[in-house]
């Protein structure tokens, strides 16, 4: 679907987020065809940068990330950008920036949504969305609110249940629920994305997608990269806030939610807080935990030597940041009763790998033991959301020969080579499916809350120093108490 006539105000300008995915993909939206031709959009942000200046800015972001996007779009892409500069506490700020949307709004002929995107740090959020209702630009007393004005909030959102709280009654103050849209990045991606179209548009699997015929379920994000320049946001937040809480419990509810009556964005986000709220209450005692965490130390990823966590500039010699987290999870309903849920994020690990793995059960009765043949590889359907997206399906079949010979055979396909088009990038869809307005892919306050009142007890039992936080070399696989989570069950970590 193109989007409709826009407006959009975006704070932090001069950030990381706007210059190397929000300019990017809102140009590749226009090269789509997608762009509404009645957009504009306002950069803003404490630096001071005229028009000019941030569209040479612009520019420069399209020339290194987007490169394939043509000058003439780029050129005219350019051409919609505008810029206020301002202190974001500062209430005149908002006073300008409501100025100048009308004047755009006029010149470009826009009679649509503002939407207004918090590409800042998350300490102002709060304070920004009230100075945008105070100055009469969230639009929340009209009936159409959410066709006036929408707000987008980056992750994360709080840093535990109470900030989460906190922050959602100061936008909830201001905006309507249908009017906020919490980005979480990876449901832009299309292989989480087909999650859903893979369980719910084909006969096949839904039948067996359930306790009589699956075993178990891993879910795996895991990273080559240590903190990049990051690293003062990082060791404040750590693998829990920064993947856990949000990537990893999304997918986890994607893939195990039942179905919902409607592909609508209410009846989809139902279902998933439906699945949160039946994970299994957890023990945190630090010998039985569920939990496991842990810190890279020095070693060697993809042929280079790097530091250990703690050495990185930026990150505290005191710290006890997790910069991995794994978990071994249970859903207590009907369809997944006593099969285990395995997660694992970490950074600095063996090689960038981020899939969902569904084990089927074996066969009940193996034909062929009299060849020694009794246990058989169980079939395993692998959604690959990085570093290539796509799918693959493992099952046994006969190996070319006169005796009973098998192998497993791998039924895989790129999502590149299928469809022969270059893939969307995430934001791509996110910011298309926030300018029609539908939140299917925005996370409800929900399933932020049941987030983090499953984790913010983790959080707590870290925070007094009684759980270990082992160490593992950058470059592993994994670490023996990584490996005892699935262990417990008789499994182990699928390969990265
Ligand atoms: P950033 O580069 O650190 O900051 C964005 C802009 O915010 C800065 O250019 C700066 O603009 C302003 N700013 C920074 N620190 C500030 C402070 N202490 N007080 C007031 N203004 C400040 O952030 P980012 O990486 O673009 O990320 C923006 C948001 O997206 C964050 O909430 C982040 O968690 C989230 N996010 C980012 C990524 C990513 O890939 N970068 C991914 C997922 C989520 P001015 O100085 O001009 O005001």
């Amino acid at each position: 679907t193109a989007a409709p006539p826009t407006a959009m105000v975006v704070f932090g300008a001069s950030g990381d987020l706007v210059t190397r995915k929000l300019l990017p993909s809102l140009a590749q939206i226009q090269e789509r065809g997608l762009l509404s031709e009645h957009f504009c959009l306002i950069g803003c942000g404490r630096t001071e940068y005229s028009d000019e200046q941030f569209r040479r800015i612009a520019r420069d972001a399209l020339g290194e990330y987007a490169k394939g996007i043509p000058h003439d779009t780029a050129a005219s892409f350019v051409e919609k950008l505008y810029y206020v500069s301002g202190d974001y506490n500062d209430p005149t700020l908002y006073q300008r920036i409501k100025d100048r949307l009308a004047e755009l709004k006029h010149r470009h002929d826009v009679h649509g949504c503002d939407v207004f995107y918090l590409a800042v740090p998350p300490v102002l959020y709060g304070s920004i969305s009230e100075h945008l209702g105070a100055a009469g630009l969230s639009c929340k007393d009209q009936p159409d609110c959410h066709q006036q004005a929408r707000l987008v909030v980056e992750k994360p959102f709080g840093r535990d249940l109470a900030s989460a709280t906190e922050l959602n009654r100061v936008l909830d103050k201001w905006f309507k629920e249908e009017q906020i849209y919490r980005i979480d990045h990876y449901l832009g991606k299309e292989t989480v994305q087909n999650l859903m179209i893979f369980r719910f548009a084909n006969g096949l699997f839904e039948p067996v997608w359930n306790r009589s015929h699956i075993d178990n379920i891993q879910i795996t994000i895991a990273e080559t990269l240590g903190v990049e320049h990051r690293a003062s946001y990082y060791d404040q937040s750590g693998a829990l806030r920064d993947m856990f809480q949000n990537h990893m419990l999304q997918m986890l509810a994607l893939v195990a939610m039942e179905p919902p009556s409607s592909f609508d964005a209410d009846r989809v986000r139902d279902e998933k807080a439906k699945l949160l709220r039946s994970i299994r209450p957890f023990q945190l005692d630090a010998w039985n935990s569920p939990f496991v965490r842990g810190r890279y130390g020095a070693g060697v990823v993809n042929g280079q030597e790097v530091p250990p966590y703690r050495d990185e500039p930026g990150v505290a010699a005191d710290s006890i940041t997790e910069t991995f987290v794994a978990a071994r999870l249970f859903v207590d309903n009907w369809r997944w009763k006593d099969v285990p849920f395995y997660l694992r994020t970490g950074k600095r690990l063996a090689r960038k790998s981020t899939e969902i793995a569904i084990t089927f059960k074996q066969v009940p009765h193996s034909l062929f033991g009299s060849v020694g043949l009794d246990e058989l590889p169980a079939n395993i359907l692998v959604f690959r959301i990085q570093p290539e997206e796509g799918m693959s399906l493992h099952f046994q079949a006969k190996r070319p020969g006169s005796k009973i010979c098998m192998g497993t055979l791998n039924m895989s396909f790129a999502y590149k080579d299928i469809f022969n088009a270059d893939m969307p990038e995430a934001y791509e869809r996110l910011l298309l499916d926030c300018m029609t307005g539908d939140q299917t892919l925005f996370t409800r306050f929900d399933a932020v809350d049941l987030a983090w009142r499953l984790l913010t007890p983790v959080l707590d039992a870290w925070h007094d120093g009684k759980t270990p936080l082992p160490e593992y070399p950058a470059g592993s696989e994994s670490f023996p108490q990584a490996d005892a989570l699935p262990a417990a069950d008789g499994h182990r970590w699928r390969r990265l």
